[in-house]
Formats: C-alpha cells, structure tokens, sequence
C-alpha cells in the first residue's frame, strides 16, 4: 500500500478530508482531474478571460468551513468582505426592493426591508409570508415527508402567500439560490437550507470573495495538506475503483491506466462523476439509492466590462428573468477588472445547449427589462455550465442521499450530495469531507 488514503477529487470535501486526514498524520494523495483545486469553487483562465465555476457566497452561519480555513492559515475576515443586504430588481419598472438580511450587522436595513418597500411589497404581501414561513420551519421539524412532497410553490399556494410575495421574494429565495424554479424545488430543501441560520441568526450575512475561490480559498488548504506530507495530482481522470478477491477497495485506476493503492480510498468527486466511478457496484442493493440520486445542472454567463455596471458588488437578484441571480465583481473578486458582471442563468436546462452568443443575447435584454444596460461596455464573455454535478433539488429526491459510509471495506464517500444538513453548499461539502475523514480514522485503526 503506497499511501493511507486516497482521495478522488480536490473540492471542497476532498480537500477537508484530505486536511483533517493530513492533520492526524495519515499519508494523503489527491487525485484531480481539472488542472486546478476546487472543484465547483474555483476560478482559472479560460481562454484568455479569468473565470469562475460560478458566484458564491459565504454564509455569515457557517462554522464548519471557516474552522477548515483557520487550520490552512486563512482569516475568513480577509478572504470576504461582508454584504448585510441584498437587492432584487424589478423586472420592467426601474425599482429595486432593499431586503436586508442581517439583524445583528445590519438591523436598520433589515427594519427598512420588512418596513419600507411598500411600493414593490404591500404590508399583506409581507403578511402573507408569515404563515408559510412558521409552519415551514415547523414541518421541516415535524413532518418533513410531508413537507418534501411539496414545491415551494404549491407550498406557497396553501398557505396563501400573495403573488407578489412569491415573485419578488419566493422566486430569488429559490430559483435565485439553486437554480430551479419555485414549481421544481423541494419545499423541504427550500426550509433545509435556511433551517441552520435560524438558531445563528445573529450570524446572518453575505461574504463576497476578495479574489478567485482556488487562489484564496482551496489553494490555500491544498498547500497546508501538502505542507503536512500530503500529494495532490492534477489532471489525473479517475475512471474504476480497485478491487482484491474479497471485494475490499484497495485503490484506484486512471484513464491513462495507471493504478494509485490505498489503504482506503475515499471518492469525493460531484454526483456524476461518482457514479461513473463507482458503475462497477451499480447492481449492489446498497449503492441503489446512489445510482437514482437524479442530478440537476447550472449555467453560468460571466461579462467582462469596460466599466462596473452596479453600484456596488452586492448579490443582486432579477425575478421573472433569466439572471436568476447575480453580482458586479470588479471591486471584490475580480479587481483587476474595469467591470465584472457574473450571472446565474435559469433555468438552467435551457442555457446548456445555446451558444454564449445566444444566451448573451437573452442575458442583454433581460437585463434591460432589469434597468442594466450592457450595450457598447461588453468587452468579452464566457458560458460555464455544471451539466449534472449537483443532486437535484426536487421533491422527493432527499432520501435518496447515501450516507458517507458504504458497505464496502475501503470505501467512503464525501461530496455535498451524501448526507448532511447543509445540501448543496460549501459548508456541506465540508462537513461531508470531515464526516468522510472521521470513518476513515476509524476504519485505519482497525487495519
Ligand atoms: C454556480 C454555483 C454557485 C454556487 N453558489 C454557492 C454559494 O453561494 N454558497 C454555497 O455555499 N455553495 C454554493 N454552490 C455550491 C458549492 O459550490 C458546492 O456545494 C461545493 O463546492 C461542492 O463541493 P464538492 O467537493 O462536494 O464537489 P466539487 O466541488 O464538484 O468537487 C468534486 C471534484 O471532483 C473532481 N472529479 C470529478 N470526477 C473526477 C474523476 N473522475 N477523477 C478525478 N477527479 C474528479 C471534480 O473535478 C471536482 O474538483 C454553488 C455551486 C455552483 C456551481
């Protein structure tokens, strides 16, 4: 055995596993197949333009990720700055609502936002949320079955939130978050996602990257595992797990068929390539679930421009468009811009087969339509699309979700799609790696 553990994928779980493994003296090698860490928060050049798999934002709440940072020697306060509000443009009016989303860093714009807007949001349209707000936190408690076989809309429905309340709060809450429109989303994952801000409220707001997600976030962890010891190998495509006449994985094979053996392996690589990974235990009863988990895709438009084209970098919402969600980036994570617009498309199905050009288009006039005018400050753009890493969030889909254990000797899964509370975020990728490197700590002590 040449190495303790061998971990497919350097994302977010890869890599804290692969840390957590490294910081308890365990011979670590990463395997990546993009030519740069971080998986679906990285950013690197294509062709000629700096981008990025798509926005992100940190959440004020997290605790997992920003404990993983701190043992690579990165300040979260220096690695963001703060948002406390976020806008959503109206589609057609020139008019913006100001919601304000931390009590505690920014309570007089939280006041203004439940308060004020009352041109965009009437008292009964902000009324109207009230109920489905209380009894969705209540069923995702009590009854979350139930609650996962609803869509947020027809959740929105029966509890009789205002068109309104759903157009201009629903719909960037939902689609604006993950893509998927309010009729496809997962009531259940809808509440889920915000369920863990509600005890740590006071911990609300947004964190803007101050640079590329690789260059000051995953590199940094990437270089502490191999500071500890650790290797990582990029360009390397992981195609068949390894075998020996009892089933036990003891390692894994390339594409160019080289073979790299561990002690454990742990496959950290997004849904789709997983299941490509692991086709050889598809008729195993416990990887059913893995290979129904269906996948949902995202796209992304970033324009380069010759001047900002918001006021500041703050996440911006459009409903009713295709920019289900987006940012100004060239005073936070792209400043060597004159001006950075980065866009999330939806939905996200019908952008995956346009041509940039095409969906360039769409993008100018919505934008328009949203008082953004991008005509003559174009100076280049690309499309980035996510055809099927992430697990849908469908109703119905989330019991579907494999644990990280598996019931094969050797093998543990990590991956923001394997079960932990916080779905499809940065912070659930964390806590998977580190529930993936606590089972692999056990399972080499029983070696
Ligand atoms: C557009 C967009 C916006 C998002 N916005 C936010 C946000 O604002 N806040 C938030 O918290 N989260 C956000 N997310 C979600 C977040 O990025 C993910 O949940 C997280 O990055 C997932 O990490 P992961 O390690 O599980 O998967 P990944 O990052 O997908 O990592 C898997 C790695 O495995 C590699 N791999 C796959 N197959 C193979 C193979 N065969 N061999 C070797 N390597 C392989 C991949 O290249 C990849 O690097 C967003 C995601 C996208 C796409």
């Amino acid at each position: 055995m040449d190495w303790d553990v061998v971990i497919v994928g350097a994302g977010l779980a890869g890599l804290s596993c692969g840390l957590e493994l490294a910081l308890k003296n365990k011979k670590v090698l990463l395997l990546e197949v993009d030519p740069v860490v971080g998986g679906r928060c990285s950013n690197w050049n294509e062709n000629g333009m700096e981008v990025e798999s798509g926005f992100h934002r940190f959440i004020g709440y997290y605790t997992a990720l920003p404990a993983l940072l701190k043992k690579a020697g990165v300040e979260v306060d220096e690695m963001v700055t703060w948002e406390e509000k976020i806008d959503v443009l109206i589609k057609g009016k020139n008019k913006k609502l100001v919601v304000g989303i931390s009590p505690l860093m920014g309570p007089v714009k939280m006041l203004r936002g439940i308060f004020g807007n009352q041109d965009i949001l009437t008292t009964k349209d902000k009324l109207s949320l009230v109920p489905f707000f209380i009894r969705g936190f209540k069923d995702y408690l009590l009854a979350p079955v139930k609650l996962d076989s609803y869509s947020v809309k027809e959740y929105a429905n029966l509890h009789k939130v205002t068109d309104n309340a759903l157009h201009y709060l629903l719909i960037p809450l939902s689609s604006g978050i993950f893509f998927l429109p309010p009729d496809r989303y997962s009531a259940y994952a809808f509440f889920g996602l915000f369920a863990p801000a509600v005890p740590k409220f006071y911990k609300m707001r947004n964190g803007a990257y101050l640079g590329g997600m690789t260059d000051v976030m995953c590199q940094p962890i990437a270089d502490k595992i191999i500071e500890l010891g650790g290797s990582i190998e990029l360009g390397v495509n992981v195609t068949d797990v390894l075998t020996d006449e009892h089933g036990t994985v003891i390692g894994v094979k390339t594409e160019s068929g080289e073979e790299y053996r561990g002690k454990h392996v742990v496959i950290a690589a997004s849904l789709v390539g997983a299941k490509q990974i692991l086709e050889k235990f598809k008729n195993e009863p416990s990887f059913q679930n893995l290979f129904k988990l269906p996948t949902m895709p995202a796209a992304t438009l970033q324009i380069e421009l010759t001047e900002p084209v918001l006021e500041k970098d703050i996440t911006t919402f459009g409903p009713k468009t295709s920019l289900a969600s987006f940012a100004e980036q060239s005073r936070t994570t792209f400043r060597r811009s004159n001006g950075r617009l980065s866009i999330i498309l939806t939905p996200a199905e019908d952008f995956l087969m346009k041509s940039p050009d095409e969906t360039l288009k769409i993008v100018v006039e919505d934008a328009k339509a949203l008082g953004i005018h991008l005509e003559g400050k174009i100076k280049d753009y690309r499309q980035i699309n996510h055809p099927a890493d992430f697990y849908s969030l469908a109703p119905g889909v989330d019991p579907l979700r494999p644990t990280q254990a598996t019931a094969i000797t050797g093998l543990t899964l990590a991956g923001d799609y394997t079960r932990q509370p916080y779905f499809s975020t940065m912070e659930g990728a964390v806590v998977s790696g580190q529930r993936a490197a606590q089972l692999v700590e056990k399972a080499l002590g029983e070696v």
